[in-house]
């Protein structure tokens, strides 16, 4: 049996290490996981070692790899919920359990065991504190149910034997008998549950991740035209559906050209940062704020008339930038303004694209008229 567990999580170790190869973004979280299955395999082989290999490593050496491994996969489970570890806490645990095990000695089984499970018991209720509210919140419930299921087994089988091992109950887990079959049972469902369980949500999260760089620009961390383009077309059925005006706001910044030629390309990347920052501060939350091009913007306000609520918000947007005090690399003041172009849904069109073209028009207008200036077309 011991072994059968070794080999299992050597394969989960082979896996996690393939996994670290492929995957760079989530590399902190499964190096700790690579380094869980691998010690705590060991520990299961120490185990199987018995009786034929030195005590000190098949008795201390095996306790004190379980501890170990539970340290690292709760390091990789904090790391991956961007958490923290209490490294502190953590390295005190292993500095108490070193002296208690050499204090016992490999030979008394019941306190050593008893050692184990008590710092075992430590990292496994510290660390799921403090994971679980922000574990709940990224995955949900039903995930959180099924994430606390090997903590709670784990959990149950250290207090069991922190328990006999206080009142000398003789454990034997390498012996015949429903104990050590029970404990290897609970040590292999629990270990291919939390595997598999994180496995999975590494996945899930790479494909999160690749949703959002879809959709977002990666410069400015805004929404990108595609995203942009789908929520007008989103706004557009709501309009015609309930006859709700919605506005436009065509946003480009003037003269970039020349802040990318006199002060660099990064400082124009600076500028379209702060200003994706300054539009996106203006707007309210219902407002859908993008980067639509190089350095053209795009506000989506649903329910919104142009006139009224379109050209206040678009003086709002262009005193923002106009007051944005941005210096260039070489410390001068670098002079900053946009133009803008308002529209607003009118029930005669005849696609979202008329209201784009018309925004579109306005910008263009507002170029014409000297820039730094906002321009609704209401037709
Ligand atoms: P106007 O006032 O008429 O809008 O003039 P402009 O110089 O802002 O407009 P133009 O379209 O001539 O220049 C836009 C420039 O934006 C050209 C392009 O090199 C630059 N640009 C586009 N995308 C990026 C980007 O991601 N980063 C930086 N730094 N520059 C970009
Ligand atoms: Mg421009
Ligand atoms: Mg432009």
């Amino acid at each position: 049996m011991p072994l059968l567990v070794s080999l299992q999580l050597t394969l989960y170790a082979l896996l996690w290490m393939l996994c670290g190869i492929a995957l760079k973004d989530q590399r902190a979280a499964i190096v700790q996981w690579l380094g869980y299955a691998l010690t705590s395999a060991a520990a299961a082989a120490l185990l199987g070692w018995r009786p034929d290999g030195p005590v000190w490593l098949t008795h201390t050496g095996s306790s004190a790899a379980t501890l170990l491994s539970l340290i690292l996969a709760s390091r990789g489970v904090l790391l991956f919920l961007g958490l923290r570890p209490p490294d502190r806490l953590f390295l005190a645990i292993a500095g108490a359990a070193a002296l208690g095990f050499a204090w016992v000695g490999p030979h008394d089984t019941d306190a050593r065991v008893a050692v184990m499970a008590f710092f075992n018991l430590l990292v496994l209720l510290g660390s799921f504190s403090q994971a679980a509210t922000r574990f709940q919140s990224e995955f949900g419930a039903r995930v959180s149910v099924a994430a606390t299921f090997p903590v709670l087994a784990l959990v149950g089988m250290n207090a069991y034997f922190l328990l006999q091992g206080l009142v000398r109950g003789g454990i034997d887990i390498v012996g015949p008998g429903a104990v050590p079959v029970a404990t290897w049972v609970v040590t292999l469902v629990s270990a291919a549950a939390f595997n598999f369980l994180f496995l999975f949500l590494v996945g899930f999260r790479m494909q999160q991740d690749l949703r959002h760089q879809a959709s977002h620009d990666a410069t400015t961390g805004l929404p990108n035209r595609r995203a942009a383009e789908q929520r007008l077309q989103l706004e557009w059925d709501r309009s015609v559906r309930y006859g709700k005006p919605f506005v436009v706001i065509s946003a480009d910044v003037d003269f970039f050209k020349r802040i990318n030629d006199q002060h660099g390309h990064a400082a124009g990347d600076t500028v379209l940062i702060a200003v994706a920052r300054a539009l996106q501060n203006c707007a309210r939350e219902t407002d859908h704020v993008s980067r639509f091009g190089g350095e053209e913007f795009l506000i989506l306000m649903p329910e919104a008339q142009a006139q009224a609520d379109g050209v206040t918000m678009g003086e709002r947007l262009r005193q923002a930038i106009a007051g944005l005090a941005l210096d260039s690399p070489a410390g001068e003041r670098m002079a900053l303004s946009a133009s803008f172009g308002v529209s607003g849904w009118l029930a005669t069109d005849s696609s979202s694209v008329d209201v784009l073209r018309r925004a579109d028009h306005a910008l263009y207008t507002a170029k014409e008229k000297g820039r730094n200036c906002v321009v609704l077309r209401a037709e």
